[in-house]
């Protein structure tokens, strides 16, 4: 494949929604710039809900041609069938095509320079004193291409850093397994709204419904479970608490894949190296969302890397502007989130139902600090859970 044949200032590894958006920045800010896909079609194979936040914000035009259905919010629903509506905030946002949307984002970076290798997995990383040699196996050949920076966007799997020293597995206990089908014919509460159904239906997680517009994302996600996500996503389409309203649905596609919800990696840079989006954990410990962190994120790790180009400087040093970046916008969140999520696993159905009838009225997105003082002062018993927010 010709791209494989040329030198460049950055190589991106892994086309996920971290990879175009990194490459994107790096090209459009004058380095020259190699995305690397295993897959032979980006976007390919779909792990994922589709909920995307305001794509507006990343001055990405919603084109029909991926955006499926218009989110204005959610339903909390508790194991007792009280349901608490979200509306706005970190809920208001679009379920898209998913393996639409990434081509689009892949595309959308070849147009200002990236070029793209595609069926090409990257197998081994060399270090040559002034960068990497980026060893690439595209059908049955090996290749050596030369970069200053490689940008690790890899996903959960996440080799790639590893092979340069830094580390980026993840406890298998701190990665959601979950699994989905997308149906037909299902009734939903709202078009609009999302659902979310927690207990012992989706243990340590949560199940949801997606409406995307002709069909539904109905899925779950489970942490270190007796049964695998597949067997409770099953029963799950028998539970009363539906009222019927699967009763009639279908599969048309069935996905699955793990979310890293560990909370971020300790470090995302060393010298000619950034690791981004699932791989360097960028995702909400909270409710397994990861686009719009990897999005972002990708971002920055692109228009960093290239100006270290422009500087000619590759140093860790120089790449901490990076890490310093995200770590500002997005840590403290990212660990607030973990705990959140942390006080979510200790909870049973009992405390779950407490604070739901805790709750009156509507929720304006999700503030829990405001939600466990309600919770508190109608169920003392849950302090124990929640003095750590208050
Ligand atoms: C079932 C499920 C549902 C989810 N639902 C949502 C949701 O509704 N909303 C949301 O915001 N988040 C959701 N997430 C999380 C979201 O999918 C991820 O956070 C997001 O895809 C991360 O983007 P990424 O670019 O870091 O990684 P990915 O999208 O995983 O992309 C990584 C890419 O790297 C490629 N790759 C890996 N290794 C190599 C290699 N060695 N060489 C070349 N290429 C390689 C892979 O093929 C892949 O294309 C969900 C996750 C799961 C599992």
């Amino acid at each position: 494949m010709r791209e494989l044949t040329y030198s460049y200032d950055v190589v991106v590894v892994g086309a996920g929604p971290a990879g175009s958006m990194a490459s994107y920045y790096a090209s459009k800010n004058g380095a020259k710039t190699l995305l690397v896909e295993k897959s032979q079609e980006i976007g390919e194979p779909v792990r994922c809900a589709e909920a995307v936040p305001r794509l507006e914000n990343f001055g990405i035009a919603t084109d029909s041609s991926f955006v499926r259905n218009y989110i204005k919010g959610g339903y909390l629903i508790a194991p007792n069938g009280k349901r608490i509506v979200v509306k706005g905030g970190k809920t208001d946002g679009y379920i898209v095509e998913r393996k639409i949307f990434d081509k689009y984002l892949a595309i959308r970076s070849a147009r200002v320079g990236t070029n793209i290798a595609v069926k090409s997995r990257v197998i081994g990383l060399d270090h040559n004193g002034e960068g990497y040699d980026v060893i690439i196996k595209h059908l049955d050949e090996e290749y050596v291409v030369k970069a200053k920076v490689v940008i690790a966007a890899d996903g959960v799997e996440s080799s790639v850093a590893e092979m340069a020293g830094l580390k980026t597995k993840k406890n298998p206990k701190e990665i959601c397994s979950c699994a989905e089908y997308e149906m037909v014919n299902a009734k939903l509460l709202d078009k609009n709204m999302m659902e979310f159904y927690f207990g012992d239906v989706s243990p340590k997680g949560y199940v949801w419904l997606f409406p995307k517009g002709d069909t539904v994302n109905v899925g779950l996600g489970v942490i270190d479970s007796k049964k695998k996500a597949i067997d409770y996503l099953n029963e799950f389409l028998e539970n009363p608490i539906l009222e019927g309203r699967l009763d009639k649905a279908t599969p048309v596609e069935f996905k699955c894949g793990g979310a890293p919800v560990g909370g971020p990696i300790k470090k995302t840079v060393k010298d000619n190296l950034m690791v981004v989006g699932d791989a360097a954990g960028h995702i909400s410990p909270l409710t397994g969302g990861g686009i719009y962190l990897s999005m972002d994120c990708g971002s920055i790790a692109g228009e960093v890397a290239a100006e270290c180009v422009k500087k000619n400087e590759f140093s860790e040093e120089c790449l901490m502007k990076y890490e310093n970046r995200w770590k500002e916008k997005h840590y403290k969140n990212l660990m607030k989130d973990l705990k959140y999520k942390n006080i979510l696993q200790k909870l049973n159905e009992d405390e779950l139902n407490a604070i739901a009838d805790a709750i009156d009225g509507d929720l304006e997105d999700i503030d829990l600090k405001k939600i466990a003082v309600k919770i508190i002062k109608k169920s003392p018993s849950l302090l124990k859970y929640f003095k750590d927010l208050i």
